[in-house]
């Protein structure tokens, strides 16, 4: 077995040990294999040991390696921070978008989603970390948000995300993930979906109900941003 084959191995074992504990479905927790600084050789890879579905941050370099990776039928995910000049090609390229975190973006999205592709599936990030993180929406502009969202024709309004500030302390973790699925369940709409839990956090993330675990590290190594990106 190559590395990548026993890290995916050891990631799925960690997945479905912290779904038992949880009392979940293994099944009900997606791998997202996040991809940014690696090779397309490695997710081709990735791909051969039953990977499907792959997180991208920079579009260039999603981009470059959608056109190497055609053949494949990859699902791709854009979970990066996202500027407003660049939604027509995430809206042309991806399944899913992660990382929406305000109003004008999701419209440009929706705007710019061609009608012969199905409404992409996003999730709005959240802060849930307070001052510790500047990306996401604060948690009290969150349902406004939602609800602008939820009625966009070409957004397919998914679920939540998040990128706590690290920790090394279990119960913080999942304080952080708990209040993720607080917020989604006040929605009180239809999200099937909470995205959230990486390399050091996916068990407390599994059992605060994540879906999607987006693992970088754990899978690929370590990352080397000196590579063109
Ligand atoms: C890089 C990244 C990850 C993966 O982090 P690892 O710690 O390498 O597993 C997950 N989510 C987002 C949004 C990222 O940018």
């Amino acid at each position: 077995m190559s590395t990548i084959e026993k890290n995916i191995a050891k990631v799925a074992a960690r997945i479905r040990a912290a779904a038992q504990a949880a009392q979940r479905d293994p099944a009900s927790v997606g791998l997202l294999a996040v991809s940014k600084t690696q090779p397309a050789a490695a997710m081709r890879e990735a791909f051969g040991a039953g990977v499907r579905d792959f997180g991208e941050n920079y579009l260039q370099e999603a981009l470059d390696k959608q056109a190497e990776l055609g053949d494949l039928g990859l699902a791709w995910h854009f979970i990066g921070p996202i500027q407003s000049n660049k939604t027509k090609p995430i809206a042309e390229h991806f399944d899913w978008v992660h990382s929406v975190d305000r109003l004008k973006i999701a419209q440009r999205l929706s705007d710019q989603r061609p009608a012969t592709l199905p409404a992409l599936n996003v999730c709005l990030q959240v802060n849930v970390s307070g001052e510790a993180s500047k990306s996401g929406c604060a948690p009290e502009d969150l349902p406004q948000l939602a609800r602008a969202v939820a009625a966009m024709p070409r957004l397919h309004l998914r679920g939540l995300m998040c990128i706590p500030a690290p920790s090394d302390d279990p119960d913080e973790q999942r304080a952080a993930f708990a209040r993720l699925r607080a917020l989604r369940d006040e929605l009180a709409l239809e999200l099937d979906t909470l995205s959230m839990g990486m390399s050091q956090d996916l068990e407390a993330a599994i059992a605060e109900g994540a879906t999607w675990v987006r693992i970088g590290t754990a899978l690929f190594g370590a990352r080397d941003y000196g590579r063109p990106h």
